[in-house]
């Protein structure tokens, strides 16, 4: 398999952050000992971003001008390598979908910064890779229509900020019920789900969710944040599921998306497990599960 990856592209951050920078090193050598490609994308062109972000935001972020409170919400030290970084984990997304459209399956080692909205960047996403990149779909003229399927612990407030009012778009987020954002825009479909909650009412959520989704989107393109921040060990997810019900979780949104014949481009959001190669565990069985539907 194929895969994108931006983990060269580090940033300085402070001791004890709790944001993984680790996992995406260890996530490419587990990879490359599965056999797969591991592709370094370009940076995404200033204009990209523009076309989806307010172009002030943009600026602000490329001249490190954030305000204090934009800077606090952001979660992350601003550097210009930070930057750098987030402009190439956008244009992995980029390269992933265009590489699914072709065969089906894609997938990006990053990605899912789906708190970052039109004229917002917070909770650690910079720029919305998903967002960008089907606005490139767009402009290639291969897709219309599309559907976001969010995973992550966390509700994808930047996606309905972006995509919610786009009528060709349906945005579904799967999320703890008492996991931040606090204050929501709302997706054409949030479903909450209560704290502590395991896999079984976790898959049967998403199994109904899928059901009202999928005819309403009718989609020729689809995003998967397969979000590792669901299982019972992430500090600071609050649901319970376990490995193996992540696993099923990601078998049953390629399976449903990839029976009616849909593209999906998969990326990882986030994953905050105490030691970092669980979380890695996680990722690196989503990116199996991709693999086995591309034999
Ligand atoms: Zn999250």
């Amino acid at each position: 398999m194929h895969v994108w990856t931006h983990d060269r592209w580090r940033f300085p951050l402070p001791e004890s952050h709790n944001f993984p920078i680790e996992k995406y090193g260890l996530l490419r050598e587990r990879m490359v000992a599965a056999g797969h490609e591991v592709h370094e994308a370009e940076s995404v062109p200033w204009q990209w971003l523009e076309a989806v972000h307010d172009p002030e935001l943009v600026r602000r972020i490329r001249t490190g001008n954030l305000s204090v409170r934009e800077a606090r919400g952001l979660g992350l030290p601003w550097s210009p390598e930070l930057v750098e970084r987030s402009r190439r984990s956008v244009a992995g997304t980029i390269a992933a979908s265009r590489f699914a459209l072709g065969v089906g399956l894609g997938m990006n080692l990053g990605g899912g910064t789906h708190h970052a909205g039109r004229s917002f960047a917070r909770g650690y996403c910079v720029f919305n890779d998903v967002a960008i990149a089907l606005s490139r779909l767009r402009a290639d003229a291969a897709v219309k229509r599309a559907l976001i399927v969010d995973c992550d612990v966390h509700q994808g407030d930047g996606t309905a900020d972006l995509l919610g009012p786009d009528p060709d778009t349906f945005t579904l987020s799967l999320h703890g019920a008492r996991n931040y954002p606090f204050q929501r825009i709302p997706s054409d479909l949030d479903v909450d789900i209560a704290s502590g909650s395991g896999d079984d009412r976790y898959l049967q959520a998403l199994h109904e969710a899928l059901d009202f989704a999928l005819p309403r989107a009718d989609a020729e393109f689809a995003f998967y944040l397969a979000g590792a921040d669901p299982w019972e060990g992430d500090r600071l997810g609050k649901l319970a599921l376990t490995k193996t019900g992540l696993r099923a979780r990601d078998e049953l949104v390629l399976d449903r998306l990839r029976g009616d014949g849909i593209p999906v481009c998969v990326v990882l959001a986030g994953g905050y497990a105490e030691d970092v190669r669980d979380t890695v565990d996680i990722n690196a069985a989503t990116a199996a599960a991709v693999a086995r539907r591309l034999c």
